[in-house]
């Protein structure tokens, strides 16, 4: 078996594992393995990846900086304002005018900015696509990791960015409490007949979380967070049936839909891990952490893991990455951003699931109370779009 070394080895090039490790490039030896192969974009008109993102701004700043944002103008749309709207009259707008910046965040395709990531990757990290670690082993010094290929990788530190259902943080024997919310999440796209004019619109409705994010052209993506029976429903129509539902639901606010993107399907959870480091071993991203999509959120907590770890493994001092001192100071510093996002998404899901009339008069009073109160509002406007 020939062995191979790196100061830092991250399993899963999803686009938490892809930008942490071009943020590492320039400091530590780096690998980086992904079981899928390389990404693809698409540049096709009328072909758009399901999954779609809201990249915070000082999300964008990151991958910008490292050369990793270099996603044509064309695929990119903006959230300039969000227009939220309870099941009984509550509204709340947020505004990117009120932060004093050009945007809330943007919006851009999962396979267009994960093949970003990785030609800004080319010759700068080891890249081990199509291949799957099979063992893991942890020890004082050293992480070791068998690849299905026969390779073996030893590292001061591994990375698990492997997604919700991690391998690593399986092998290293971490438990991961995932409380599923019963919905999954529908997503697609659709061409629309009146521009959306860069407004994001979401409706907390009795079947469900619906969200209209804008993409660029008159086009744009959907969330739909619904009951497994409703999803099954969704995506048993075909393209024009499922326009005219969706356009529908959102009272026709950009006239008639046209499907671009057929109905896809995720499952939603929350999930926590019991603990986000081991003896040489960090989570980022959902390996460490999932949320209700109905904030946006997911990717961008991952995006700040893969920060904050990167900030903390760059000074020129640090000499041992998977040192356990630094490795307590990342858990630490990322345990108070992720338990408010975490609960601050829990908490709403749960207050808009509830069927109890007392509470649905409470909660549209307090989205439009906390659309009135200032202060509060701009909390909310930090937490979620910087
Ligand atoms: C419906 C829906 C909508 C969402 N919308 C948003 C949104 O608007 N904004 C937002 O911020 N977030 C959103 N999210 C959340 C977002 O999808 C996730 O938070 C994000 O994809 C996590 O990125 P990741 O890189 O940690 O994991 P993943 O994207 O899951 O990537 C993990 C990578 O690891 C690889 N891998 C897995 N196992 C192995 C292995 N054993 N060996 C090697 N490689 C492996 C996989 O192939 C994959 O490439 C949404 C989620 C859902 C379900």
């Amino acid at each position: 078996m020939k062995t191979h070394d790196y100061d830092i080895l991250i399993v899963g090039g999803g686009l938490v594992g892809a930008s942490l490790a071009l943020a590492l490039a320039s400091r530590w030896r780096v690998a980086l393995l992904e079981r899928s192969a390389p990404p693809q974009a698409s540049s096709e008109p009328d072909v758009w990846d399901s999954r779609i993102y809201a990249v915070s701004p000082g999300n964008r700043a990151f991958l910008e900086s490292m050369g990793g944002w270099r996603v044509p103008a064309t695929r990119v749309g903006n959230i300039r304002e969000m227009d939220v709207r309870g099941d009984d009259g509550g509204l709340i707008c947020f505004d990117a005018l009120d932060m004093a910046a050009e945007r809330l965040a943007a919006t851009v395709e999962n396979s267009a900015l994960q093949a970003s990531l990785w030609q800004a990757l080319e010759g700068r990290v080891t890249l081990i696509a199509g291949s799957k670690a099979v063992a893991a082993s942890f020890d004082a010094d050293r992480a070791s990791i068998e690849l299905d290929d026969g390779r073996k990788i030893t590292t001061a530190l591994a990375v698990a960015a492997d997604g919700a259902q991690s391998w690593l943080r399986q092998a290293a024997g971490i438990d991961f409490e995932r409380r599923p919310y019963g919905q999954l999440g529908v997503v697609a796209n659709f061409r629309c007949e009146r521009s959306h004019g860069d407004i994001a619109r979401q409706w907390f409705r009795n079947d469900g979380i619906l969200a209209w994010l804008p993409l660029p052209g008159n086009r744009i993506s959907i969330v739909w967070s619904t009951d497994e029976q409703k999803s099954a429903e969704l995506r048993a129509l075909d393209g024009e049936a499922l326009a005219d539902r969706v356009a529908a639901a959102g009272g026709r606010q950009l006239g008639a839909l046209q499907t671009i993107t057929p109905a896809a399907a995720f499952p939603l959870a929350l999930g926590k891990a019991a603990t986000v480091t081991a003896q040489r071993l960090a989570l980022v991203g959902d390996a460490a952490h999932t949320v209700h999509p109905l904030a946006g959120q997911g990717v961008n907590l991952g995006f700040g893991d893969a920060r904050c770890l990167a900030e903390m493994l760059a000074p020129a001092h640090v000499d041992d990455p998977g040192a356990a001192h630094l490795l307590a100071r990342y858990a630490r510093a990322r345990a108070e951003e992720v338990w408010t996002m975490q609960t601050l998404c829990d908490g709403l899901q749960r207050l808009f699931g509830s069927r109890d009339p007392v509470l649905a008069g409470l909660r549209n009073f307090g989205l439009s109370m906390t659309n009135r109160a200032g202060p509060l509002k701009r909390v909310l406007m930090r937490r979620a779009f910087q």
